[in-house]
């Protein structure tokens, strides 16, 4: 027996489909493409659109559509609050459904939008105004309501708050911690269904359903974000935003085994900073950092797009050239050291700051990993013990 024997309207195919996509998926790009897609599919709307939350300007802005101009939809960037149509869900939490009456929303104007409904894309449930104010108000009409805002419960007990009208209580509640604790990390967006070209008319079912699964979609994009945080910090220095140095050596490794495998040529660089405990010494380890990170921006904008820079220690950095000889290792490992030495530091007076690099190449330093690290460590101790700021290839 098939598993999908139970199911059997296309819609009802396709909303699994739209959870497995909530479940299996980790491309955030692709969870969002997903959703617009299967949402116009599924529901036949006209138009569809997607607006995701840039949490650190508190606003929303446009991204993916179906039947939409995509350059308007991608230009309109709208503050997340209560005057603007297109936000007001993720401020009280719910759908919206167009009345017909709200052609002067300036933004709905804008992409034409009459007969409508809008969904907020939310990864948690946000705390409730009891929880936020410790209320202990039982009978109140809000207490224990999980979900419902509170400024949209007529009859509230609280304060001196007047409370039988909604849009009114709106107003005064704005005055209210609670209203203005909205918790921007819980929202990722809005979805936007529009029937205004062939006028049908949108179903309080659909937009329920759609609704639930927008929920669970908030919390798959949150898990995304969260995913692809984790991998990057998995591979990158946090001072420097450079590679680390575990992810340098599986490159490293996986370009020996290349080279041996099918022959060709790479070089390894290791560099490090000369004197760097002065500066530590006399501008604190704080300026220290500050140094470090713009050294990694030096060799970051100087290398070729094929060549990969880590942060290998301390003070140490470790380049991979690929499919380049000892000469012109040396000679590329020559401008960045002339480039460096050139750079004024500003955070320690304008001051320059120099370094000494250690050359090996495959093969003909050596056909292994240790042995090539080995190489580049010995050269880089020549060039410090012969001067400083130096290139040395053995
Ligand atoms: P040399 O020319 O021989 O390399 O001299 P040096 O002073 O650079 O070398 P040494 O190994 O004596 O000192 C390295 C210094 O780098 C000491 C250490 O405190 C500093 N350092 C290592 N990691 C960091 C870091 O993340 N931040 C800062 N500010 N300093 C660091
Ligand atoms: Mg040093
Ligand atoms: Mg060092």
């Amino acid at each position: 027996m098939n598993e999908m024997d139970g199911f059997t309207t296309p819609k009802e195919i396709a909303l699994l489909e739209m959870l497995s996509l909530v479940y299996e998926e980790m491309d955030l790009d692709a969870i969002e493409e997903r959703f617009v897609d299967l949402t116009a599919e599924i529901f036949d709307f006209d138009r569809v659109g997607l607006f995701f939350t840039k949490h650190r300007k508190g606003v929303i802005q446009g991204k993916l559509c179906k039947g939409f101009n995509p350059g308007v939809i991608s230009s309109l960037e709208i503050p997340i609050c209560s005057d603007f149509l297109l936000t007001q869900p993720l401020v009280t939490g719910f759908p919206y459904f167009s009345d017909g009456q709200d052609q002067d929303d300036v933004h709905t104007r804008k992409i034409e939008l009459r007969n409508f409904a809008l969904i907020p894309i939310v990864n948690k449930k946000r705390l409730s105004c009891w929880q936020i104010k410790k209320c202990a108000e039982t009978t109140c009409p809000a207490y224990d309501k999980k979900w419902l805002r509170c400024w949209l419960v007529p009859g509230t007990r609280c304060g001196d708050i007047p409370a039988e009208d909604c849009a009114h209580k709106e107003e005064v509640c704005r005055e209210c911690e609670v209203y203005a604790q909205q918790d921007i990390d819980a929202v990722e967006g809005v979805l936007v269904v529009d029937n205004s070209l062939s006028g049908r008319p949108i179903s309080r079912e659909d937009v329920t359903l759609l609704s639930i699964i927008a929920h669970a979609v908030g919390v798959s994009i949150n898990n995304a974000k969260v995913f692809s945080r984790t991998l990057r910090e998995a591979i990158r220095d946090e001072l420097t935003g450079l590679y680390n140095r575990r992810f340098f050596n599986e490159r490293l490794l996986d370009e020996v085994d290349r080279c041996r495998r099918y022959g060709g040529t790479f070089s390894l660089l290791i560099c490090d900073i000369d004197h760097f405990k002065e500066v530590n010494d006399n501008f604190g380890h704080p300026m220290g950092d500050k140094v470090l990170v713009q050294v990694a921006e030096v060799l970051r904008d100087n290398i070729r797009s094929s060549d990969m820079v880590a942060r290998y220690g301390g003070e140490e950095f470790a380049l991979l050239l690929l499919n380049t000889d000892k000469k012109l290792a040396r000679s590329l490992a020559e401008q960045l050291r002339r480039t460096l030495a050139g750079t004024l530091f500003q955070e320690i007076n304008g001051r320059q700051v120099t370094a000494s690099f250690g050359v090996a190449t495959f093969s003909d330093d050596s056909i292994s990993f240790e042995g090539l690290v080995a190489k580049a460590d010995r050269a880089l101790y020549l060039a410090k013990t012969q001067g400083r700021n130096q290139v040395i290839t053995l």
